[in-house]
């Protein structure tokens, strides 16, 4: 062997021993992430497993009549998505048909091409509801509708996994009589240590079901209840207990969120709180145990 060979069989040993050790790391320090994207007054989150599976809950943005709004916004979170290494997306859930929840949807679906669309109970005549429902009739993904104890494994090898906590089944055949935020779909996801609870707009009525329901509600991650609005109740979050409320709000919105008073009683908890529209975009690392939180552009 000449001692050119010699040196180039070293440096591919080594840069072998570089990959298995990483690789042997990756497996021992499975690690999910949470992307709270800002965008505007509205909201957007990622999911991650450790397996790279990826969940989107909701994307959407009030737009208040600007053309073009909605895709500025979906180019961003693309752009933000990518830079964690998401280009594709296994599930869209959208928590009501509320177009600040799903009007980014239509973009997202034609460019991330999900398999699973889960879809919420209600109903809306709008537009924006009406062109999430045609962009997901396509030959890539299957629609199914949230239904409460409905379990998704995100990443069985890891333990993480999703569960529908409301809304409860008695609302489906009377939607109507509970306004669309109370029927959000809501949802508890458990990684280790760390839950995480997603609650689209579920306001005091819902709330009020979830505390009678005996789920558990306690989350490390609170995804506050309609961007932090006067209508949460004091008891519901006092049940999460959360270390971190995201507050997906726009800055200087029209609607005064997120409330004071929702707040004071967030901080009385000990809790961290991230407002989407004031600290930017959130991501949280977390192998199950610690949480990394950073803030992305
Ligand atoms: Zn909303």
């Amino acid at each position: 062997m000449t001692k050119t060979v010699r040196q180039v069989a070293i440096v591919a040993l080594v840069f072998l021993a570089a990959y298995c050790a990483r690789l042997v790391y990756r497996d021992f320090h499975p690690t999910a992430l949470f992307l709270f994207a800002d965008v505007g007054q509205g909201k957007c989150i990622l999911v991650v497993a450790p397996n790279g599976k990826a969940m989107l809950i909701d994307a959407g943005t009030q737009t208040y009549g600007q053309d073009g709004k909605e895709e500025k916004f979906a180019q961003k979170v693309l752009s933000q998505f990518a830079r964690i290494g998401v280009r594709k997306l296994d599930v869209i859930l959208v928590t009501h048909p509320d177009k600040d929840h799903c009007n980014l949807v239509p973009i997202l679906v034609k460019e991330l091409q999900p398999h699973l669309f889960w879809s919420p109970v209600g109903e809306n005549p709008e537009i924006e509801w009406q062109s999430v429902k045609a962009a997901i009739t396509n030959n890539y993904t299957k629609t199914i509708v949230a239904r409460l104890g409905q379990r998704l494994w995100l990443d069985a090898r890891n333990g993480m996994w999703v569960e529908v906590l409301a809304p409860p089944v008695s609302i489906v055949p009377k939607v109507s009589e509970w306004s669309p935020n109370d029927a959000s779909t809501v949802l508890r996801l458990k990684f280790g240590e760390i839950s995480v609870l997603f609650t689209g707009d579920v306001g005091e009525m819902g709330q009020r079901w979830l505390l009678g329901s005996g789920a558990n509600l306690q989350a490390t991650i609170l995804d506050v209840p309609h961007h932090g609005s006067k209508h949460n109740l004091e008891t519901f979050l006092s049940a999460v207990r959360p270390k971190i409320a995201v507050i997906s709000a726009g800055r200087q919105n029209p609607f005064g969120h997120p409330d004071p008073s929702t707040v004071e009683v967030l901080k009385r908890l000990g809790a961290t709180i991230w407002v989407t529209g004031e600290q930017g975009s959130l991501l949280v690392k977390t192998d199950g145990h610690s949480l990394n939180l950073t803030s992305l552009q």
